[in-house]
């Protein structure tokens, strides 16, 4: 079964073939740290974490490398603002990245390289495109690569570049949209609106621009041509389409195959953002309730490349279907599935890969995996309570773990509080103090556990 993926360059999916056999070179566009990151950032974050367990699974060894994007101008006039060093703001927000990712349950790139780190090889890049005449020194002394000089320049974001938009127009602003696209800058001389945030190059002072720092820091880890290059759709036209033009001018090679850019997250028909401040950051979830979880059941519960919505609203919803697969899991592991042995699989799983290997169809895959998981649970209920069932039930529950991470691992724990209150009611319902009985069962209720009284004695289910 082949993996089929949409990428962007090609318009259409194509099927999945990496350079070298068995490996994937993975490079993701990571947070630009002058702040919490938001959900937004993260259904992007979350996808990419997909796409990667997906090609684990299919037995690729993965390099990943996710950059820190520690100077553009977002960082530089935070800094300003709170007149911090640089390094002081990134460092806060590279740790607080680094927290919440762990709290979402992403897979850790193998490499984040921060751009700070890599600015000689942006100058030689530079270097490069100078002597290839790609680039040229502006009258304000910055580099600008002269896109006029790169003759597929639009072709990644479907531009119809007419003549008079490839001469000339100069742009010192990282960002800017597609009807405006211009020759842009490479190294952006000192100013002094950037205070103390310079280094010296063969031009003079000055800083980077964020688009080269991405070419950088991928080519120099991953080679000049790798595998896969993923991002939000916005970072489309400008910043991936100038990577794209920049790299192929400098290296004089393929730069990158498959381009994977996934659909943003909105709020009230908006695309989340910083600057119209509708965005959640983690801390204000966490502080509603939200799992880990169940954030990323929303996130993953639409295609990648559909628009979707984060609403509050769905929390409920949400919790009720994390704590049904988890439930599902603890079930298999009462069954003893833990501790048997074999690698079977259920039918279900083929239709469940074909739905991945199908441009990561995370909606159809999820659909299939709960239409197996009711229909399993009614036969461990019934008669068809075989080992070979039970063990192919966790495999697959395992699999679909390994993928999406929907599975409350720490909730199999009854933390201790909870086993103190079991042991009270026990003894009250002995001495046949069912008022007592009661109002401990309420109390376990509101730590998120139901008591049922079965023959066997108490038994606590989530609630
Ligand atoms: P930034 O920290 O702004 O550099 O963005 C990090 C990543 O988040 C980039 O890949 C963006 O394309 C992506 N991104 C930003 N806003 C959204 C959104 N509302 N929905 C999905 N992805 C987003
Ligand atoms: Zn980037």
């Amino acid at each position: 079964m082949e993996f089929f993926i949409y990428n962007t360059l090609a318009k259409k999916k194509e099927v999945f073939k990496p350079i070298k056999n068995g490996k994937v070179s993975l490079y993701t566009c990571g947070p630009t740290v002058y702040d919490f990151s938001h959900i937004g950032n993260f259904r992007t974050f979350i996808f990419e974490d997909l796409l990667k367990r997906w090609l684990l699974h299919l037995g690729y060894d993965v390099t990943h490398v996710m950059n820190i994007t520690d100077v553009d101008d977002k960082t530089i006039k935070k800094s300003i603002r709170l007149k911090l060093d640089l390094e002081k703001i990134t460092d806060k927000y590279i740790s607080e990245f680094m927290s919440d990712i762990s709290w979402l349950d992403i897979h850790p790139a193998d490499y984040f390289p921060k751009a700070t780190d890599y600015i000689s090889d942006m100058i030689s890049m530079i270097n490069n495109l100078i002597r290839n005449k790609m680039a040229y020194v502006g009258e304000d002394k910055s580099i600008y690569f002269d896109i006029s000089s790169f003759k597929n320049y639009g072709k990644l974001a479907n531009l119809k570049l007419t003549k008079d938009q490839k001469t000339n127009l100069k742009g010192l602003q990282d960002e800017y949209n597609s009807n405006s696209p211009r020759d842009f800058a490479l190294w952006k001389a000192r100013k002094k609106n950037d205070g103390n945030v310079f280094w010296d190059s063969p031009w003079g002072q000055g800083r980077p621009g964020w688009h080269i720092e991405c070419s950088a820091m991928s080519t120099k880890i991953l080679g000049n041509h790798f595998d896969i290059h993923c991002g939000g759709v916005d970072n489309i036209f400008p910043h991936h389409e100038n990577e794209l033009a920049q790299s192929v001018g400098a290296n004089g090679k393929n730069f990158v195959n498959y381009w994977v850019h996934s659909e943003h997250l909105m709020v009230d028909g908006e695309k989340m953002s910083k600057s119209k401040m509708n965005f959640f950051t983690l801390k204000d979830l966490k502080e509603k309730g939200f799992s880990p979880q169940s954030i990323r059941y929303q996130l993953l519960s639409g295609h990648y490349r559909t628009k979707i919505s984060f609403s509050l609203a769905k929390k409920h919803e949400s919790d009720k279907i994390i704590n049904r697969i988890t439930d599902f899991h603890l079930l298999l592991k009462k069954m003893g599935a833990d501790e048997m042995h074999g690698n079977e699989l259920p039918e279900a799983y083929e239709k469940f890969k074909k739905c991945l290997n199908n441009d990561l169809d995370t909606s159809g895959a999820i659909a299939i995996f709960f239409g197996w998981m009711k229909s399993t649970k009614r036969n461990f209920y019934g008669e068809k309570n075989e080992r070979y069932n039970i063990r192919a039930a966790w495999n697959f529950t395992c699999v679909f773990d390994s993928i999406f991470k929907f599975i409350k691992h720490d909730s199999f724990e009854i933390d201790s509080e909870i086993k103190a209150l079991l042991v009270k009611r026990d003894e009250a319902r002995k001495n046949k103090d069912w008022i007592q009985s009661d109002l401990i069962r309420d109390q376990i209720l509101k730590h998120g556990w139901i008591v049922q009284d079965t023959k066997k004695g108490q038994e606590i289910k989530r609630k």
